[in-house]
């Protein structure tokens, strides 16, 4: 079957690619690791290329942007690309250009690292994945690249080197609209905001619908106040999603002492040896404490050491909790177990709303 007929959105448009990539698109025969960071993807027309790793903090100045293309210009003929995990990559033709690009990335700052051999059955762990945070977004219960630069400070090593038992995918959403693949992770940094919304009756009454206000609430926790021309919050039916303050700047969700974060684990979306699955709370909340949040980095630190010092060669994190039992997970990760830690997700027909019944579900 000719190539051109699948479609695939990963990956730039073809317009977009390197030459030696379009040329080849489809004909790349095989593929080893040279060393942590560095790929060599060879084509069944003889074409070689190396593609270099490198960490990055996501955030980057304008300048930085500059000082990365012009790199591209000089070792990868002006082409550069970010990976979904926020990783810089370069697509060298010359074997000989790999040592001078990983020499000048280094003295920006930028480490080589983030790739596994999965033949030998060695992983480096890749960048976290991350969404807007303060900086950004309207509606965070905590910071993103703050956080994910305190813990990635902790985990630099493994990154740099393979000597990871498995692939390990960490993600960070500052929210419960959850931007950033935390359900599907196998540990997870969440965003909890815990008080429902202040209404700001003034700008409420100035600035917002009231029908497309209460409608946009996924519990049914908002009523319209008609007369007095805003809106009520049943505190009972509000689970805090801060929905509502993105359809209504009246209505901020920001409490500087109830605010934090939430850990979760165990989720993958691979279907290899085990079914994909959905991430579990195993810590509820650890308050904010920026700017380098050392009560996160301490629990992420201790599950990821935990799983990689225990887990067998390939095992991700779900398969080597299943196989040890969630008590022995939370002896081994020193976690303490809560009553917050019971699911008891009931929400009339969404009860059934897990992978095992939606389209990602295939037999
Ligand atoms: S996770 Fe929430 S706060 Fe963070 S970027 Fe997404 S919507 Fe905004
Ligand atoms: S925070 Fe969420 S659940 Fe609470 S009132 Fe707003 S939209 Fe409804």
């Amino acid at each position: 079957m000719a190539v051109e007929k699948f479609k695939t959105d990963f990956g730039p448009p073809k317009p977009m690619l390197p030459p030696v990539v379009e040329k080849n698109y489809g004909k790349w025969k095989y593929h080893e690791v040279v060393r942590c960071g560095v790929v060599k993807r060879v084509s069944e027309t003889g074409d070689v290329v190396y593609v270099a790793r490198f960490g990055s903090p996501r955030l980057l100045s304008i300048y930085t942007v500059r000082d990365l293309c012009d790199l591209a210009d000089k070792y990868a003929d002006g082409y550069i690309r970010w990976t979904s995990r926020n990783n810089i990559e370069y697509i060298l033709t010359d074997e000989k250009k790999v040592d001078g690009l990983v020499e000048e990335m280094k003295k920006l700052g930028f480490p080589l690292g983030g790739t596994r051999d999965t033949t030998k059955g060695v992983y480096a762990l890749s960048n976290i994945i991350h969404t807007q945070g303060w900086i950004h977004c309207h509606t965070p219960a905590t910071d993103a690249s703050g956080i994910v630069k305190a813990v990635m400070d902790e985990l630099y090593e493994y990154f740099t080197e393979m000597k990871l038992p498995a692939i390990c995918r960490i993600s960070l959403a500052c929210c419960g609209n959850m931007c950033g693949a935390v359900h599907a992770s196998d540990l997870s940094m969440v965003g909890i905001h815990r008080k429902p919304p202040k209404i700001l009756d003034d700008v409420v009454k100035r600035t917002c619908e009231l029908p497309s206000t209460a409608a946009g609430c996924p519990t049914g926790a908002i009523t319209i106040d008609v007369k007095k021309k805003t809106v009520r919050i049943d505190e009972a039916k509000c689970m805090a999603c801060g929905n509502c303050y993105t359809i209504c700047p009246g209505l901020p969700i920001f409490w500087p002492e109830d605010d934090g974060v939430a850990i979760l684990v165990g989720g993958k979306v691979s279907d290899a040896r085990h079914p994909p699955s959905l991430s579990k709370v195993v810590i509820p909340w650890i308050p904010n404490n920026p700017p380098r949040w050392p009560e996160v980095v301490n629990a992420v630190k201790k599950i990821f050491l935990a799983w990689a010092e225990n887990a067998r060669k390939h095992e991700r994190m779900i398969e080597w909790i299943e196989r040890i039992g969630w008590e022995k997970f939370f002896e081994l990760a020193d976690l303490d177990f809560t009553h917050h830690l019971i699911d008891d997700f009931r929400v009339g027909a969404y009860q059934y709303a897990t992978y095992r019944s939606s389209t990602q579900f295939r037999w």
